[in-house]
């Protein structure tokens, strides 16, 4: 089934992703991966950590999401007994081996992590956070969170910020292998979306555009989504999923994201407006189209990266043969990489070709 064949293949992206990544930090982003975009506090990190089904990302009503952090969740098996053992967990790429179990830490370290490049006061910059999360009960995917759109600079912030962050936004989104989280908020008119216009800008025929409207429980009172849900302001070609995430009091308050969840059942059930569009409302909804989107997704573009793999390689094994002896670190560094990738693209060629459906991707 489909399913299976995402949940074989993702891993080993992850894999490529992490390799192409000590390789230079522009291949690092051509590969399959999901982005949130949209204005600042549209609610784009809470959406993430919807689908991650954990506390770890810093969310607010002010700027919060200053660089980009990708994400790799990465789906480990649930068989052990064993009560004690610990089984989710984050690990930085800049803090290697260092294994954060506690996720109001990861948190707390995005945020550190965030002020050690740039400062405390709402500075922005492009470089990149890299998280994974190890956890029986996530997809396999990597998500992308990024800096929303604002139009006034303050703090830190160049005059030309918002000309900045649509930069970046773009140099992310622009990717054919970019599946697009266009958010935004139910309370404010469609017309005015950012997400939606910078989503038209990367992917004008949306066929990698997912839009995602939060906030249904805030909207003016009298009105609902169910237009918006159908399509029939701004049509989407893979449609539109509405959320509600946590306001900020309930982050105040401290609400689990396994109450949100709860919460968010209740809304939609209790609403008979939602009833007909069950599909679209609820961020699990959300979770499944993903699942088959990138799926789908994945079996297109998986010639292309097989030739990308291979042009790598070439162009490596030229590199490594130009530095004769194996003695200095940055040579046995290249046969290092030279040897992981070519394991890794004989796997990937192995199930690009049906032949190994089983491989191993630790
Ligand atoms: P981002 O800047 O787009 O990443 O937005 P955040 O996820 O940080 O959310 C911004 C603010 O909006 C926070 O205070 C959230 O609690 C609030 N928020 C986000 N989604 C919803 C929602 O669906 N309903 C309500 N009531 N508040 C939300
Ligand atoms: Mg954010």
């Amino acid at each position: 089934s489909p399913v299976c064949i995402g949940q074989s293949v993702v891993p080993l992206i992850n894999k490529l992703q992490d390799i192409f990544s000590q390789l230079g930090s522009s291949s690092t982003i051509n590969l399959p991966q999901v982005a949130v975009v949209g204005s600042q506090s549209s609610g784009k990190s809470s959406v993430l950590e919807g689908l991650v089904g954990r506390d770890f990302l810093p969310r607010g009503s002010d700027i919060c999401t200053r660089r980009p952090l990708v994400l790799q969740l990465i789906q480990t098996s649930r068989k052990t007994d064993d009560k004690t053992e610990i089984v989710e967990w984050g690990e930085f790429l800049h803090a290697p081996g260092k294994r954060f179990t506690d996720f109001s830490l990861i948190r707390k370290e995005i945020e550190a992590e965030t002020e050690r490049e740039i400062g405390s006061n709402k500075g922005i910059s492009e470089k990149q956070i890299r998280l994974k999360i190890f956890s029986p009960n996530v997809l396999t995917i990597t998500l992308v969170d990024l800096p929303g759109i604002t139009k006034v600079p303050v703090g830190d912030q160049p005059s030309d910020i918002e000309a900045r962050v649509r930069t970046m936004i773009l140099s992310y989104i622009k990717h054919e292998t970019c599946i697009i989280l266009a958010v935004s908020p139910a309370n404010a008119d469609l017309a005015n979306s950012d997400a939606l216009q910078l989503a038209k800008q990367a992917d004008p025929d949306g066929s990698r555009t997912i839009g995602v409207i939060t906030k249904l429980d805030i909207m003016d009172r009298g009105t609902d989504a169910r237009n918006l849900l159908l399509g029939s302001i701004i049509p989407l070609r893979l449609g539109y999923v509405g959320v509600v995430n946590r306001s900020q009091e309930d982050i105040f308050s401290n609400k689990s994201v396994r109450d949100a969840l709860i919460y968010e059942e209740n809304f939609f059930r209790s609403r008979p407006v939602y009833h007909s569009l069950a599909d679209r409302c609820g961020i699990a909804q959300l979770a499944m189209k993903l699942n088959h989107i990138l799926v789908q997704h994945i079996k297109t573009i998986l010639p292309d990266m097989k030739a990308r793999i291979n042009n790598q390689m070439v162009t490596l094994a030229k590199e490594l043969a130009s530095y004769g002896e194996l003695t200095d670190s940055k040579s046995g560094q290249g046969a290092l990489l030279l040897q992981i990738i070519t394991r890794y693209s004989q796997g990937f060629c192995a199930v690009v070709d049906g032949k190994n459906e089983e491989m191993s991707t630790s």
